[in-house]
């Protein structure tokens, strides 16, 4: 009977550490139950079942932490995602148009990269990024369709003004 203890140690100290881990311990445990099958160690049935139950705790508990570990690294790269816009999110300031209108404005110093811009105030408070597009006199969020005026309407010619010229 050939148990191979050399790979039986490679497989420990492999394991949690790769993704194939598993699949080597499965492959490994086969490798043994063929050994099992030898005629000197065929009255030894307390082995293999021991080797069978081994096999399926051990494929149980690792396709688990497998699974596990791949959901902790998909909610941790959630929550940093979500940390990261709410950081960049807090760094907006509060800017009033020249039309009176309350935005967010975005902050230079830490943005070099990107132009200067403004976001919408009521996804800010959602949580939300909502860069307002538009000209210079007015801009509109496009996620709530509302229209921010920026400046200050031209005075209308009226008769009044007319005649005073
Ligand atoms: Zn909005």
């Amino acid at each position: 009977m050939q148990i191979p203890f050399d790979q039986i140690e490679n497989v420990i100290r492999t394991a949690g550490l790769a993704g194939q881990s598993a699949t080597s311990l499965v492959n490994l445990f086969q490798s043994l139950k063929g050994a099992l099958k030898t005629p000197e160690a065929d009255r030894d049935t307390q082995i293999e079942t021991a080797v069978l139950r081994l096999e399926g705790e051990v494929k149980n508990t690792q396709l688990q932490n497998d699974l596990l570990q791949a959901q902790l690294m998909g909610l941790n790269q959630e929550i940093e995602r979500r940390q990261k816009a709410q950081e960049e999110l807090r760094s907006y300031v509060m800017h009033q148009t020249e039309a009176g209108w309350i935005v967010y404005r975005s902050p230079e110093a830490e943005q070099p990269d990107q132009p200067p811009h403004f976001i919408c105030p009521t996804c800010y408070e959602r949580g939300l990024r909502s860069v307002l597009q538009g000209g210079e006199n007015q801009k509109r969020c496009k996620p709530c369709r509302e229209t921010f005026l920026f400046a200050k309407p031209a005075p209308v010619a009226t008769t009044a003004n007319f005649l005073r010229r």
